[in-house]
């Protein structure tokens, strides 16, 4: 018999609302059994157009995310942060309470153990997890992968690891965020001019910009504010990532 014929699927969808939706799915057999399951769905909004998400990894660290925090803070800019389990935790505590993001980047980041299996990825993100959630109170699921997801060096410890993960993460009400302005920071992480330049040159007013730096270089907290005089001058709004942001991916390639 042709079960699809019996499913009714009825969904007080409104996608031009941010929300949490409920899917009912109801299937009933010739003798008139009953079967029901549910699903949710989240109607998330579009990564704003002429906006800058300015996204730190791998803090916080003392002398670096405390010194960018006084720039965003005398700017009135909010930011988003994807800690690990390093740094003070005085530090993760003023991320929120001054109005900015929390995502997690994991505790470790160490690629040979996140990468090498999923079980190993997600006990890893839960400590950092838990550390945001005792220290604030936030239970963030935001999330941005080491490397990005569209990664490569993951290909080492696990073929297939992060369309796996890009899944999983989702299925598990997770959102992750990548970025498509590298500010590379990691690699020219001295040369102030090169990161500033990196990120000017290519910020686009018709589109959101999502951009990738890192908290606990000492060059990042140095230029920094010319960033943020730059985008302010230039008529560019500063957003923090939410949970209701839609999630800006990659392609992965692994
Ligand atoms: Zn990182």
């Amino acid at each position: 018999m042709d079960l699809n014929k019996n499913l009714k699927i009825t969904n007080d969808i409104d996608n031009t609302k941010v929300g949490t939706y409920k899917v009912k799915y109801q299937v009933t057999d010739e003798s008139n059994n009953k079967k029901e399951a549910y699903r949710t769905v989240k109607v998330l909004e579009e990564a704003k157009a002429n906006t800058i998400y300015l996204t730190f990894d791998d803090g916080p660290r003392a002398g670096t995310t405390d010194k960018i925090l006084d720039v965003l803070k005398s700017r009135n800019v909010k930011a988003t942060f994807f800690v690990t389990n390093n740094g003070p935790d005085e530090l993760i505590k003023r991320i929120v309470s001054e109005g900015h993001s929390i995502g997690i980047h994991t505790a470790t980041h160490n690629y040979a153990y996140i990468y090498a299996s999923i079980d190993n990825y997600f006990d890893d993100l839960e400590i950092v997890r838990n550390r945001i959630n005792t220290l604030t109170g936030v239970n963030t699921n935001l999330i941005r992968f080491p490397g990005g997801s569209s990664n490569t060096i993951s290909k080492k410890y696990k073929e297939g690891i992060m369309s796996e993960l890009v899944k999983e993460t989702v299925s598990r009400g997770y959102q992750y965020y990548d970025w498509n302005i590298d500010s590379n920071d990691s690699y020219s992480s001295k040369d102030k001019e090169k990161i500033y330049n990196n990120v000017i040159n290519n910020l686009h007013h018709e589109r959101a910009n999502i951009i990738l730096m890192h908290d606990v270089k000492i060059a990042t907290s140095e230029v920094i504010d010319k960033i943020i005089d730059y985008g302010l001058s230039n008529g560019y709004n500063f957003e923090p990532l939410t949970s209701s942001t839609m999630l800006v991916k990659q392609k992965v390639n692994n």
